[in-house]
């Protein structure tokens, strides 16, 4: 190698050790941490388990009693009641989309990219979301930077590249981009593996496989019409059924499954048809259709947004501005639906292209208490986003129980200063109280003295 390379590549090499270093330092490993006298919510129960003690040994949750563990060497946590709970998880979140505008994710070279996304997820995890679900974009390198300890962040399942179709939700190249000549290399998004165009069943089944490669827990697709892309009305229905079916049947051969960007009733439908067991969005489904949801145990992903008011999305193009305002408008009926019939449901944001927004990740879910009590909002962001992950088989990242206190479980937990079950409002400010941090049992906050 050329002598001025090698200064340059080692000069490279010490700024990201200094980088991880200064990462690494707000993290406190100890192989045993002991909680004293807390409140817990244990991820079910409506009730507040009282005056407890929990010993996390390495990254589990060893022991919880209400008489004292002896611990000896054990870092102490004197929680003088406050309520100790699972981490969040967000069941719908873009780990690379959701702190920079679309035309600037479409302009940035990947390796910056990653590195925001990165110091991005430094602020999830801080915001007291230890598991997010990736639903696309190639988040692989971030999610592998961050389990091997270089960077924080939060556990991620990852969905790799999502697949749609052309024309579809994840078709961001140019208006002239068609008819695409076969000879024509990929687009950038499409080559680092953000998206991939899928046509057809082999196509579709090449993606799917090649998603799973890069290491996909689950597969994503764009299976209707959505809001930020541009050549796709809300109406329509992404894939035919055949091209539906190779996506689920790929994802059943590897023992995971396919989570499903949808709106319209007749595009889930044929989804459920199809063999899909997870649905995102579906803002336009029918009684008819959430009670065959509930009947065949097929998951409804949520997002609390808002039509009007400071949390409101705002999108750069007008004819985004105005299918967001069409989908909204769906929500209240689709959540009574689901209440009624019983619909599997998890908690996602889906928090996109803005920093401000994705920062207010927490009040999102405490937005949930207009349709669902503060028990019901919390077992959601936990025990039952924990349930959904777990479809991932063998193809999870993170064996182990997540979003539950109980013995034996990783050892994800926030101390909350009060009692979110009493005041939801508690968790949309984790920076006031949240008071520990703790994923896979490190510390990562700690503000108690
Ligand atoms: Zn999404």
């Amino acid at each position: 190698m050329n002598p001025v390379l090698i200064i340059i590549y080692r000069f490279v090499l010490i700024l990201c050790l200094v980088g991880a270093a200064g990462y690494a330092e707000a993290r406190t490993t100890a192989s045993r941490v002991l909680f004293v006298n807390v409140n817990i919510f244990d991820g079910t129960s409506e009730k507040l388990l009282k005056n407890r003690n929990v010993l996390v040994e390495r990254n589990l949750i060893k022991k919880i009693l209400d008489r004292t563990i002896s611990a000896p060497g054990a870092v102490v946590i004197r929680g003088q009641q406050r309520t100790l709970m699972p981490g969040l998880i967000d069941a719908h979140w873009h780990t690379m989309l959701n702190f920079w505008p679309i035309s600037r994710v479409l302009a940035a070279d990947f390796g910056y990219l990653s590195i925001a996304a990165a110091n991005a997820s430094w602020a999830t995890l801080r915001r007291g979301f230890t598991t997010v679900r990736d639903a696309g974009g190639n988040c692989l390198g971030v999610k592998n930077a961050i389990d091997a300890g270089l960077v924080e962040g939060p556990r991620i399942y990852p969905s790799g590249p999502y697949i749609g179709q052309t024309a579809g939700h994840g078709d961001f190249r140019g208006p002239n981009d068609v008819p695409e000549n076969p000879a024509t290399p990929l687009d950038y998004p499409q080559r680092v593996g953000h998206t991939l165009i899928a046509d057809g069943v082999p196509e579709v089944l090449q993606r799917s496989r090649e998603a799973l490669r890069m290491g996909a827990s689950q597969i994503k697709t764009m299976g209707g019409g959505g809001v930020s892309s541009l050549y796709d009305p809300l109406d329509v229905t992404e894939y035919t059924f055949d091209e539906m079916k190779a996506a689920v049947d790929v994802a059943k051969t590897w023992n995971t499954y396919v989570m499903v960007h949808v709106n319209t009733d007749a595009a889930v439908r044929q989804w459920i048809q199809a063999g899909a067991i997870s649905m995102e969005h579906g803002f336009f489904i029918s009684e008819a259709t959430a009670k065959l949801m509930a009947r065949k145990g097929v998951w409804w992903s949520m997002q609390p947004m808002e039509l009007s008011g400071e949390d409101a999305f705002v999108f750069e193009n007008p004819v985004s501005q105005d299918k967001y305002r069409q989908v909204v408008a769906g929500l209240d009926h689709v959540i009574a639906l689901t209440k009624k019939y019983r619909v599997k449901t998890a908690f996602g944001t889906d928090l996109l292209f803005d920093a401000d927004l994705a920062a207010k990740q927490g009040k999102f879910l405490a937005k949930l208490q207009k349709w669902y009590t503060p028990h019901e909002a919390l077992k959601m962001a936990t025990h039952d986003n924990a349930e959904l992950l777990k479809l991932s088989g063998p193809r999870d990242p993170y064996p182990g129980q997540l979003g539950v206190i109980k013995e034996g479980a990783l050892a994800d937990l926030i101390l909350v200063d009060g009692n979110p079950l009493a005041n939801l409002d508690l968790v949309a400010d984790a920076d006031q109280n949240f008071v520990v941090i703790m994923k896979d049992g490190a510390i990562y906050k700690n503000t108690l003295p």
